[in-house]
C-alpha cells in the first residue's frame, strides 16, 4: 500500500556530511521524495516530538543534540514505506544495530544515531504535519526517460 513517512536526517549525519549517502539509499530503494528541507529545529517542536521521552534523563541531551545544527527532513512516499524505512534505519541505539542498515552503518551511538523515521502510520501523518505545511509537499509523477530523450530528439 502507498504510505508516506517522515525521516529527519540527524545534526551528527549533517556534520558528518553523509547526508547525500543517507538519501541515495532511499532513492535506491525506489522511495519518492515528495518533501525536502533543511531546518534548524526549534526547542518546543523537538519537545513536542520526543514526548514520549519527556522522563527519560538523556531528554535534555536529545534536545541539545538536535539543536546542535540544522537538520534535514524528508517525506517519502513508496509502497510500505513506513515499515522498510524502519529496517533500513535499523535499531535506534547505533551499537545494536546490525550492519547494513542505516544505523548500523554510520553510528555507535545511542543518541547520535543519524536519522528518525516515523514508526507507525499514525505517527507518519502526525509527524509529515508537524514539519511540513502543504505547500512543502509535492504530488507528481516521475516522467519516464524514453518520454525525455523523445522530446531531446525533436
Ligand atoms: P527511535 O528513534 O528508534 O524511534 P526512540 O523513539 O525510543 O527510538 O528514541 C528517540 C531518539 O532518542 C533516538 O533516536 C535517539 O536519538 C534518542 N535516544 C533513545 N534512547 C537513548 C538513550 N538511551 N540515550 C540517549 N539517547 C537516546
Amino acid at each position: 500500500m502507498t504510505e508516506r513517512t517522515l525521516i529527519i536526517i540527524k545534526p551528527d549525519a549533517i556534520n558528518r556530511t553523509i547526508i547525500g549517502e543517507i538519501v541515495h539509499r532511499f532513492e535506491r530503494k525506489g522511495m519518492k521524495i515528495i518533501g525536502m528541507k533543511m531546518a534548524h529545529l526549534e526547542e518546543s517542536v523537538l519537545e513536542e516530538h520526543y514526548a514520549h521521552l519527556k522522563d527519560k534523563p538523556f531528554f535534555p541531551g536529545i534536545v541539545k543534540f538536535m539543536r546542535s545544527c540544522p537538520s534535514l527532513l524528508l517525506v517519502l512516499e513508496g509502497n510500505d514505506v513506513i515499515n522498510v524505512t524502519r529496517m533500513m534505519a535499523g535499531e535506534t541505539h547505533g551499537s545494536k544495530a546490525l550492519p547494513g542498515t542505516i544505523r548500523g552503518d554510520y553510528s555507535l551511538s545511542n543518541q547520535c544515531n543519524a536519522v528518525h523515521a516515523s514508526d507507525s502510520a499514525e505517527s507518519a501523518e502526525k509527524e509529515i504535519k508537524r514539519f511540513f505545511k502543504d505547500d512543502e509537499i509535492f504530488e507528481y509523477r516521475r516522467i519516464d526517460t524514453e518520454m525525455i530523450y523523445a522530446e531531446d530528439e525533436r
